[in-house]
């Protein structure tokens, strides 16, 4: 199966066996000028044929029967339109049709986030869950929900839990509103907050290896951080019901310093709600990428 996920600085491609093993994967730039017409597609072919290449001088690699491919922002993944990116500029790009043109192969769109829950519950964190939420907190903050086994779409509009409002009076988020638990916990906002507060500008890796050494700049950041993120939790737990939540992106390195603050914060602002688990995703970078294989794997 070939997967592809195009991120916003990095593409990853793999032929992916039956139990989401990598046999050939590769990672290289997101090539630039992808808001042009057909650039897309183009560059997924491309790293498509790439792949196929690699496959054929390993006996081991797996037969490809189809392809998956995954990119961020709104994705209509039934259409198999990538509809908007606000990093990557693509508007409305067909994906699915001129891509199963040229490769020859069916063509699965979908969305990095979605795709990187199934990935969880088919070979990570989430085996055996029903209901999810998978909180990716990188650079930005992403969500996508999975309920009574379904991941959730939405035509592309679900999961935006980036963009709920966790303090109505503070920082303006990149979307022009005010307060998105994007512009207070993601690993920029943290960057931006530490930086006001100390001076120094470092990745939100070292304010987390501070928060453990009991630096008390570093620990106000990330205790603001940290409720912002359990209040977006409480909401979504009480809206959907989920009973896991996964946190991933790259904040989720910081391990128990995000989640043992985190699930204290969230336990208490829970009233009647079910109670959920808080835990670290399991497949890091890699879910996106093993995503797309399983919506290839669902296409045969
Ligand atoms: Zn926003």
């Amino acid at each position: 199966m070939a997967a592809v996920d195009v991120g916003g600085t990095r593409t990853k491609s793999a032929l992916v066996d039956g139990d989401g093993a990598e046999v050939v994967s590769r990672t290289g730039p997101t090539p630039r000028g992808l808001d042009q017409p057909g650039a897309l597609p183009r560059a997924v072919e491309a790293a498509f044929a790439e792949l196929v290449e690699l496959g054929a001088r390993g006996a081991a690699a797996p037969e490809v029967v189809a392809l998956g491919v995954v990119v961020p922002g709104l994705v209509d993944d039934r259409a198999g339109v990538a509809r908007y990116s606000a990093n990557l500029g693509w508007r409305d790009e067909p994906v699915v049709a001129p891509l199963e043109e040229t490769v020859h192969v069916p063509v699965a769109l979908g969305h990095d986030v979605r795709a990187g829950l199934l990935a969880e519950s088919r070979w990570g964190a989430a085996q055996s869950a029903r209901h999810a939420l998978f909180l990716p907190v990188g650079t930005g903050i992403a969500g996508a929900l999975m309920l009574d086994g379904h991941v959730i779409s939405a035509d592309g509009w679900s999961g935006e839990l980036g963009h709920v409002v966790v303090e109505p009076d503070g920082p303006v988020c990149g979307c022009g509103a005010r307060g998105c638990l994007e512009a207070v916990a993601s690993a920029a906002a943290i960057e931006a907050a530490y930086a006001a507060c100390s001076g120094e500008r470092v990745g939100a890796d070292l304010v987390a290896g501070r928060v453990a050494a009991g630096e008390p700049a570093a620990q106000a950041v990330w205790t603001r951080a940290v409720e912002a993120l359990a209040r977006a939790v409480v909401t979504a737990v009480t809206l959907t019901g989920v009973d896991l939540v996964l946190v991933g992106g790259g904040l989720a390195r910081s391990g128990e310093v995000l989640l043992s603050p985190l699930r204290e914060a969230v336990e208490s602002r829970l009233t009647f709600q079910r109670r959920p688990r808080i835990t670290g995703a399991a497949l890091g970078d890699r879910a996106g990428c093993l995503g797309s294989a399983c919506l290839a794997w669902d296409l045969v």
